[in-house]
């Protein structure tokens, strides 16, 4: 696609990715096929083509409207259009350079605005995130969390980090436990570091991406010790959307002159939990599990198949799930911020993942495990704890 970028981002790192990226568009429109927001709302806008076409012209210089941020906030940043596309555009990278320039050229209105600023300083924040979850409990509200149970001593040569993340410690700290006592069970030990908090997504994809990446940048600081002294050999990630983002810091900092070597010696280390464990873990009639691969996974990190190996190596068989490659809605912040989308994306998902009557449905992704178990009775959970419990 020829471009002709404005000067105010012409010769700027992000102009010059930018344009490098939609030169590679052809506009064949092969990706809205798997684009679950143009399945649900129709509009060409609402695909990745038209987004890409919308971010073209803001970064041309045209003139940036509410509408033009809605399309881009509607995007679930799920990147199936990615995986789809024949000529290797990153929407991924593209669709945050766009949203930083439309963000700083539009205003959105004062109760939006309040609700993103709630949700940036607040879901990140594990103190305050922890004790909120518990007054929503004890007024009744549908949010479940399951105990941590043990986690077995670090008694291993082999040691890797594990990140506890913001939410996830307070709606499930049985998922980071449950990987413990199976990588303990190989020989690895699996440590937290007190201090390390939210890996930057939240805020990342709310815009605020410069906190997003002060995040990232206090994320580096808590590991770094054990990294630069070799202490661990992996930085495993039990939760995909964070994993996704961690394996970008190399590209995400790579401006920070302070953080850029560090940030990508981190990616580097980084990996899903799934690519730590080994399929020959051997087991039988575990019972039935029907697999939602989250877009962070099977899009953002191009995964695929490895956890469905995993489980039926443990002993479960699994049920078919059509439209495997569509988004269930949550999307980080999405199921707050866009909920009719979202919902639909659920009820849809949820069709898919109970066709075939499976006892459990396992995600990869504490997001998507919650977004679902809010409107399912099935039991919705980690994969790591299925595993776990066809061991224990
Ligand atoms: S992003 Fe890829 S699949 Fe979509 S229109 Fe452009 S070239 Fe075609
Ligand atoms: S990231 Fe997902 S929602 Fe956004 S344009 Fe691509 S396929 Fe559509």
């Amino acid at each position: 696609m020829q471009t002709r970028l404005a000067e105010f981002i012409r010769d700027s790192v992000e102009g010059r990715e930018a344009e490098a990226i939609l030169r590679k568009c052809v506009h064949c429109g092969f990706c809205t096929a798997t684009c679950p927001t143009y399945q649900v709302l129709g509009d060409d806008l609402d695909s990745p083509r038209g987004r890409i076409y919308l971010i073209k012209r803001v970064l041309e210089g045209a003139e940036v409207t509410g509408k033009t941020r809605l399309h881009l906030d509607r995007c679930l940043t799920c990147r199936a259009c990615e995986t789809t596309c024949p000529s290797g555009v990153r929407y991924g990278h593209l669709v945050d350079i766009g949203r930083a320039v439309v963000e700083a050229r539009t205003r959105r209105p004062l109760l939006e605005r309040l609700r993103r600023a709630a949700l940036a300083f607040g879901l990140p924040r594990r103190w305050l995130f922890g004790p909120a979850l518990g007054v929503a409990r004890v007024l009744g509200l549908q949010l479940q969390a399951r105990p941590a149970a043990a986690w077995p001593e670090a008694r291993h040569r082999r040691k890797m980090l594990v990140l506890a993340g913001c939410v996830q410690p307070s709606l499930a700290p049985s998922i980071n436990a449950a990987a413990a006592r199976v990588l303990d069970r190989i020989g690895i030990s699996l440590i937290e570091v007190p201090g390390a908090g939210c890996c930057g997504a939240l805020r990342f994809h709310l815009n605020y991406q410069d906190e997003g990446r002060d995040d990232m940048r206090a994320l580096i600081d808590a590991w770094w010790p054990l990294v630069e002294r070799g202490e661990v050999e992996a930085i495993v990630m039990s939760a995909s959307g964070c994993g996704v983002t961690v394996k970008e810091y190399g590209h995400l900092l790579a401006q920070d002159p302070r953080y850029a070597a560090k940030a990508a010696r981190i990616s580097a280390m980084t990996k899903d939990l799934c690519e730590v464990l080994d399929p020959g873990l051997g087991g039988k009639g575990k019972g039935t599990v029907a697999f939602q691969s989250p877009c962070t996974l099977q899009h953002g990190q191009q995964l695929r198949g490895k956890v469905e190996r995993l489980l039926q190596a443990a002993g479960y068989s699994l049920t078919p799930v059509d439209d495997a490659h569509l988004c269930c809605g949550s999307a980080g912040t999405n199921s707050l911020l866009q909920p009719e989308t979202a919902n639909e994306l659920r009820a849809r998902k949820l069709g898919a993942l109970q066709a075939g009557a499976p006892q459990w449905i396992a995600t990869a992704n504490i997001g998507c495990l919650s977004h679902l178990q809010g409107a399912t009775q099935t039991p919705v959970r980690h994969w790591i704890e299925l595993i776990d419990a066809a061991q224990a």
